[in-house]
């Protein structure tokens, strides 16, 4: 890949025209307009976390400028204020994911918190000695270690659906690992390191077939394309406001309301009681039974502001352009030498995971920064896929809604640059 070839990207996005104007929406992410060593920032870690659009970071700013105070104490205007906004934004959330009612949906600081959270109240209360829960081999470790510790306590088994050379998931060893043992499916919807889409739908019908309750890690799905909890019939979804375009620290579980109901506290303190006493202490309801303490308000209202922000996109037209990116982006790899695609499945999200023959990837990962390409290398939180791969870690490219053609260009300006100076 040449110098040349960057300022190609009129012709390159015209053969690829997707009708999504990526440049108005990059206008509206105030970081984006930055450069980096020197060179315009292209921002390819999408995976890890998405940048924030100038709407949420006003609100998170409004918020703090003008109502901030604590939640649910009613005591005076400032605090009735925060807590309109806070529930009109667990409201806002509700309706984003189709989930029946806003007291299903549960703060908490992220997916991570959100699977901790199921594993220990739903598992602690409901596993026991021969039980098994099954996880898939390209999980992100926070869908695997809460069920590891509650397997220790329980007595449970944790066991591994296969995962193919491709990066798909083996939906009939699936299938045949189904009996009436599997307590518990926890599956991601879309692989961070990968970019496979998860038939999750499918398997969630299996599941429910033995019995067996099913979680939806969609921290990877969520910005991508509309997610409806009860189209999926999933038992919980879990995902963070962070990868959704809204602040670190706020993240969402949503739960079927009769196991939220049954699950015990996860967390004991302010907020998630009715009454205490030392003789004995009652619960509160849904959903402040799981939210024990001062919630991360601002978060929430950026999150909520975040969600506004999505629902204003052209989602159909959003995706269709990740796609043209990942398309455009695949081609181009497909060209250097040396280089091989981790994870090919047939279907996935514009994820462009890849190892380069000779290079580690945390050189390409640094020397790609030194031109103001920011992508991830390393194992991407799943250690067992990268043992199954046998590999170090990938470099991966992740793309979102801002992105252009020329930042594949980039890219690969930039890649080609590193493979001169490391091979
Ligand atoms: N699950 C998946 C698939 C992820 O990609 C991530 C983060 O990368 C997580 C869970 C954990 O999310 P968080 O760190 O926001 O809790």
């Amino acid at each position: 890949m040449s110098e040349a070839s960057v300022s190609n990207r009129p012709d390159a996005a015209a053969a690829i025209s997707t009708g999504f104007d990526a440049e108005r929406i990059r206008a509206d992410f105030p970081i984006l307009q930055q450069q980096v060593n020197g060179q315009p920032l292209v921002y390819l870690d999408n995976a890890a976390t998405t940048q924030k659009p100038r709407a949420v970071i006003d609100a998170i700013s409004d918020y703090y400028c003008h109502d901030n105070s604590n939640v649910h104490r009613g005591a005076h205007a400032l605090s009735d204020r925060a807590t309109a906004k806070f529930e009109a934004a667990r409201q806002k959330v509700a309706d984003f994911v189709h989930a029946q009612a806003p007291a299903q949906i549960i703060w908490t600081r992220g997916t991570t918190e959100a699977i901790n959270l199921v594993a220990a109240s739903w598992g602690g209360a409901n596993l026991q000695a021969g039980d098994r829960v099954l996880v898939s081999a390209m999980e992100h470790h926070s869908n695997i270690v809460p069920w590891q510790i509650v397997a220790e306590k329980t007595g449970a088994r944790v066991d591994v659906i296969p995962v193919d050379e491709t990066g798909t998931l083996d939906l009939q060893a699936f299938a045949a690992m189904l009996d009436e043992h599997v307590r518990m499916v926890s599956v991601n919807h879309v692989s961070n390191a990968l970019g496979t889409v998860n038939p999750v739908a499918e398997m969630i019908t299996l599941a429910h077939k033995v019995g067996a309750r099913v979680l939806v890690d969609g921290a990877q799905a969520i910005s991508h394309w509309p997610i409806d909890v009860q189209a999926l019939d999933c038992d919980f979804y879990t995902f963070s406001g962070h990868k959704l375009f809204g602040p670190t620290g706020i993240g969402v579980l949503y739960g079927r309301r009769e196991l939220l109901d049954a699950m015990p506290p996860y967390q004991g303190g302010g907020e998630m009681i009715e009454t205490v006493s030392f003789a004995g202490t009652t619960y509160n309801q849904l959903p402040y039974k799981f939210e024990a303490g001062t919630p991360d308000i601002a978060g929430a209202i950026g999150l909520g502001a975040a969600i506004d922000y999505v629902n204003g996109l052209d989602r159909v037209a959003a995706a269709a352009h990740e796609d043209a990116l990942l398309a455009y982006a695949r081609d181009k790899a497909l060209q250097v030498p040396g280089l091989r695609l981790i994870g090919t499945a047939a279907n996935k999200v514009a994820v462009l995971s890849f190892v380069l023959d000779g290079a580690h990837p945390s050189d390409i990962g640094m020397l790609m920064d030194q031109q103001g390409i920011a992508v991830r290398t390393g194992h991407h939180c799943a250690q067992p896929l990268m043992e199954q791969y046998q590999l170090p870690g990938t470099v991966r490219a992740s793309f979102s809604i801002y992105n252009t053609f020329e930042d594949v260009d980039r890219l690969f300006a930039a890649l080609d640059k590193a493979r001169g100076m490391l091979l």
